[in-house]
């Protein structure tokens, strides 16, 4: 049992900033159709899977795992075709490697900057370190505001840039020379976080030797290894001998490791996988365009975002009828009554199409 002072303790003890932090919501989900989390819905092919398995049977789990994960870097660096001057960092997903730069850059007094709307853990992750954090308002169509964000650079100096790249959640890809002239006015380091690069038609893994300041993140997550939780950070040796050293030396487990060796073995595999969301994607946009009362947004990634009348209740809706997306009304002010849906397998996304018609009709 405990007492009132137990209860009082962690007030106490911890920062204010992380009292007052409310925890990243993930939403219970069993039996439902899952197009909240920007997930590839597809299982991997029964040979894959019988290769996986006894990969694994074999793995050496009593072990730690190579903390250098050298095998499955070179696989990475190979997928990539990433020059020889360009180093790679891992990360327990990519998540783990923002809370890592930000440690790194986190000085007193020092400003991570984003834009907003864009994924929620740039700014929760500069809270955790004692970051200033300032979100540059993107415009009314979710494009970068050039002018106000160069102007916000030159008064602030942020130590840290994060633009995704395409973003989550609005799904546009940023106009590439606004980009271009972001990283040329920063003095800080730039992160362009391309989790969505599998659908997305441009990157800037090809600039990593003309920019002293840039860096490039990436996931496994949406190209069909959520599970697996891994990231990877590329860019040049000078920045990446650094920031190796904050890394927790087994931050990627002996499984993860023996399976994306493979899976990147299989690369075709999962760009396939990766081909057929994006068409369906445009399947899905065409039918949320053609919904009364929807607006739907342009998508460079494995999801759109939309708005209509009475998201909450539609969101609801969905959900009792068991599809489960993401409500982002109520968050931040500029995506009132917006909704977001992950691009599911042909038939869920129908399945999805049906029940939101259905949820419209219920509420209007
Ligand atoms: N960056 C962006 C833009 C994201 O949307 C996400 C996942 N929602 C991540 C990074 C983190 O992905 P993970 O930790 O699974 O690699």
């Amino acid at each position: 049992m405990s007492s009132s002072s137990d209860t009082q303790l962690p007030a106490q003890l911890l920062r204010q900033e992380i009292m007052s932090l409310h925890a990243y919501h993930v939403q219970p989900s069993p039996g439902m159709i899952k197009l909240d989390a920007m997930e590839n819905p597809y299982l991997l092919p029964e040979n894959l899977r019988a290769e996986i398995a006894t990969a694994v049977a074999k793995a050496a789990i009593n072990r730690y795992p190579d903390a250098g994960a050298v095998g499955l870097k070179e696989k990475i660096r190979a997928v990539n075709n990433l020059s020889a001057d360009v180093e790679v960092l891992l990360g327990n997903g990519s998540d783990e490697i923002i809370q890592l730069l930000a440690l790194a850059l986190a000085k007193p007094g020092a400003t991570l900057m984003s834009v907003e709307p864009s994924f929620v853990m740039y700014k929760m992750i500069a809270t955790f370190t004692g970051m200033n954090y300032i979100g540059v308002p993107l415009t009314d169509d979710f494009a970068l505001d050039l002018p106000l964000m160069l102007d916000l650079i030159k008064r602030h100096q942020p130590a840290l840039i994060f633009l995704a790249y395409p973003n989550n959640p609005t799904g546009n890809q940023f106009d590439r020379t606004a980009v271009e002239q972001i990283i040329s006015a920063s003095k800080g380091l730039v992160v362009v976080d391309e989790a969505y690069y599998a659908f997305a038609s441009d990157s800037f893994l090809p600039q990593l030797g003309k920019f002293a300041n840039l860096l490039v993140m990436r996931t496994f997550s949406k190209l069909g290894m959520a599970g697996l939780r891994l990231g990877y950070l590329a860019g040049s040796k000078v920045w990446l001998d650094q920031l190796e050293k904050l890394r927790l030396p087994y931050n990627v487990g002996v499984l993860p490791q023996v399976v994306a060796e493979i899976l990147l073995q299989h690369h075709e595999v999962l760009l396939q996988q990766a081909e057929r969301i994006k068409l369906d994607r445009d399947w899905l946009f065409e039918r949320l365009v053609g919904t009364v009362d929807v607006h739907a947004y342009p998508s460079a990634a494995n999801f759109i975002l939309f708005r209509m009348p009475h998201a909450a209740k539609v969101f609801e809706g969905l959900k009792q009828r068991g599809v489960l997306i993401k409500k982002l009304d109520g968050g931040h002010p500029s995506l009132a009554d917006c909704l977001r849906v992950t691009v599911g397998t042909a038939e869920e996304n129908e399945l999805f199409v049906k029940a939101l018609q259905e949820s419209i009709h219920q509420f209007s």
